[in-house]
């Protein structure tokens, strides 16, 4: 097993969630993107800084779950309001799911401030947060060419366009649901909306199909052979990701955000600072896997009690899974 270090700085939200599915029910649990990427992360050998913001409300417990995984928290504020809180209620097929209700608290005012430590790290997480919170975290950056990972979502394409324009500009790799590509690039053909989101900047696109997995896309480097990868005439290479199979979903909340997380944990563990296809590759499987597990639990219940061991082990099920001899 590899025994690199890169640092990971990982920003997002953290939250208190209340979470509502067709068989249970769940309230004041640790949630927020930057808590399950930051989980999803810390299982790849790499030192974790995570930076968002907490209120007074928040429970040491939580605190001491990040402090379990060797995650450093020095980048978390403490506001003297209440923290982020998120309210959401899943459909009977537990791939959509309605928000009830967002108290927005100590995220109103909030700009992050990076600690110099994790301001110098060459791997990147801006998790789900408001794009203009992104930008000021890319802004802080200390690292000459940092490799930098970003989620969104439907909310910031309808109230922050701009800004998410400016965030992909500036960004190597999108992560975002398939629901939301569509609705951002205005057409329901998936790999139209690859292109479409390749060409607002970042050189790789994932779309995050739930269930069924997830498609990689990546900007072809100019003057190289096409590989197996390209698809006839097109300057990009495409990747086919399955999701691990379950017989039981329990709470698909912050699936997003630990694929997200696992995918730059693995990128730290390569000890590389840039990546090919191959290692992007290698990242989105076990950002599926790693995402799998999420599901099986109410909030970072399974995420974050994992071992290494159970996610390799789910790794190489998945590659059984979906290779074939020709
Ligand atoms: P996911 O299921 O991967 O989309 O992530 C769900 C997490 O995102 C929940 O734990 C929420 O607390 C958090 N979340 C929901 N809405 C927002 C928002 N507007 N800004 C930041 N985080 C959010």
């Amino acid at each position: 097993m590899s025994v690199a270090t890169t640092p990971v700085l990982i920003g997002g939200s953290i939250a208190i969630d209340h979470i509502k599915t067709p068989t249970a029910e769940g309230k004041n649990l640790l949630g927020g993107s930057a808590s399950f990427a930051g989980f999803a992360a810390s299982y790849f050998n790499a030192p974790i800084h995570l930076v968002g913001i907490i209120g007074k409300d928040f429970p040491q417990e939580h605190l001491d779950l990040f402090e379990s995984r060797g995650i450093a928290t020095a980048g978390l504020e403490r506001s003297e309001g209440d923290t982020f809180s998120w309210t959401g209620s899943y459909h009977e097929n537990m791939n959509t799911r309605d928000t009830l209700a967002v108290a927005v608290n100590v995220l109103e005012d909030w700009t992050p401030k990076v600690p110099a430590a994790a301001a110098s790290a060459p791997i990147v997480v801006l998790a789900n947060m408001h794009p203009v919170n992104q930008l000021q975290m890319i802004d802080q950056l200390t690292a000459e060419k940092p490799f930098i990972a970003a989620d969104t979502m439907d909310l910031w394409i309808t109230i922050a366009n701009d800004d998410l324009h400016k965030v992909l500009r500036r960004i190597d790799l999108l992560v975002i649901n398939e629901s939301e590509a569509r609705e951002f690039c205005e057409t329901s053909n998936l790999i139209v909306a690859g292109q479409r989101l390749m060409a607002k900047g970042p050189a790789y696109v994932v779309i995050k199909l739930g269930e069924f997995g997830a498609i990689l896309f990546a900007k072809h480097p100019e003057d190289t052979p096409h590989t197996q990868f390209s698809l006839p005439g097109a300057d990009y290479d495409l990747f086919r990701c399955a999701a691990f199979p379950l017989t039981e979903v329990a709470d698909p909340t912050g699936a997003g955000d630990s694929f997200l997380g696992a995918l730059a944990g693995h990128l730290a563990s390569t000890g590389k600072s840039e990546f090919s296809f191959d290692d992007i590759r290698g990242a989105i499987a076990y950002g599926s896997v790693v995402a799998s597990f999420t599901c099986e639990a109410f909030s970072a219940n399974r995420l974050a009690h994992l071992t290494r061991q159970e996610i390799d082990c789910r790794l190489d099920l998945l590659k059984s899974f979906t290779h074939w001899a020709t």
